[in-house]
C-alpha cells in the first residue's frame, strides 16, 4: 500500500483543539481531508460546528482552501450503545471512585484512531493529525503520548503500513494552543475558532464570552476559559 506523504488526515471535532490540527495540517500538507464520528454525542452542536468551521478557514485562507478536501462523518452509534457515560447519556458530569470523571467515555479515542487509520488507509494518506494533549486532558488515559505511540505502532503492524500519527497539542496548554492558532493564521484564525469552534459539554450556544460560546461552568469551558485568558494576559 503506498502512502500519500503530503497527505494528513484530520481528526476534526469541532473543538478549539481539532481545529488548531487542523490549521496546523493546512500550512504543513498539500493535501489535507478531515473526519468526525457521530456516536450519538448528548449534544449534536459540536458536529454541527464541523462544516462552518471548514467553510470559514476556507474563506479566510485562500492557500487553505486549495488544499481542504473531503470531510468524513462517520457514524459510530455503537459507541453510545456500549457507555454510560455523561457525554452520551444524560447522566450529570461527576468525578468517579477511580478518579477520571464520568466524561470518560472508554475507549472512545482508540476506536477513533482505528476508524481514521482505516479510512486514511483507503484515501492514501500517510499523516493522521489529531489535537489529544497530556497537560491539560482531565487524566483520560487515551490522550496520553504513549497510549498514541502505541496506537500507531499497533496501526502499523496490523494493516502492514506506516501512519504517522501526529499529535501537534500534547505538551502544550489551552492559552498555548491559542498561541499556536495565531502564529499559524493570525488574529484571523484565533477569531475563527473563538467564535466557530464549540468546547461546551452542555452544547450551549446561547451566550459569547470573550472565549467563546459555552455554558461558562461546565469543566471543558471552565478549561476554555482559563486557556484563553492566559493567552490574552500574555499576548498583552
Ligand atoms: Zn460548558
Amino acid at each position: 500500500m503506498s502512502l500519500d506523504p503530503n497527505a494528513a488526515l484530520v481528526l476534526f471535532s469541532g473543538g478549539q483543539d481539532s481545529a488548531t490540527c487542523l490549521a496546523w495540517a493546512l500550512a504543513r500538507f498539500g493535501r489535507v481531508e478531515t473526519i468526525g464520528f457521530d456516536y450519538r454525542q448528548r449534544h449534536r452542536i459540536e458536529l454541527d460546528v464541523r462544516a462552518p468551521l471548514r467553510a470559514a478557514i476556507s474563506g479566510a485562507f485562500p492557500a487553505w482552501a486549495a488544499k481542504l478536501g473531503d470531510d468524513h462523518l462517520l457514524d459510530l452509534a455503537v459507541l453510545g450503545q456500549i457507555s454510560d457515560t455523561a457525554l452520551t447519556s444524560e447522566a450529570a458530569i461527576a468525578m468517579q471512585a477511580n478518579g477520571l470523571p464520568n466524561t470518560f467515555v472508554p475507549g472512545r479515542n482508540l476506536l477513533f484512531f482505528t476508524f481514521a487509520a482505516a479510512l486514511a488507509y483507503r484515501r492514501g494518506i500517510k499523516h493522521v493529525v489529531t489535537g489529544v494533549c497530556e497537560t491539560d486532558y482531565s487524566g483520560y488515559p487515551d490522550c496520553r503520548d504513549d497510549t498514541v505511540k502505541a496506537m500507531q505502532l499497533a496501526l502499523n503492524l496490523g494493516m502492514d503500513t506506516r501512519f504517522v500519527l501526529h499529535t501537534p497539542l500534547m505538551w502544550i496548554d489551552k492559552a498555548q494552543t491559542w498561541a499556536l492558532a495565531q502564529e499559524l493564521g493570525g488574529d484571523a484564525l484565533v477569531e475563527i475558532i473563538r467564535t466557530g469552534s464549540h468546547s461546551c459539554y452542555h452544547g450551549e450556544r446561547a451566550t459569547l464570552h470573550d472565549w467563546g460560546y459555552g455554558c461558562g461552568t461546565c469543566p471543558a469551558c471552565e478549561l476554555r476559559a482559563q486557556g484563553w485568558h492566559g493567552y490574552t494576559a500574555r499576548a498583552d
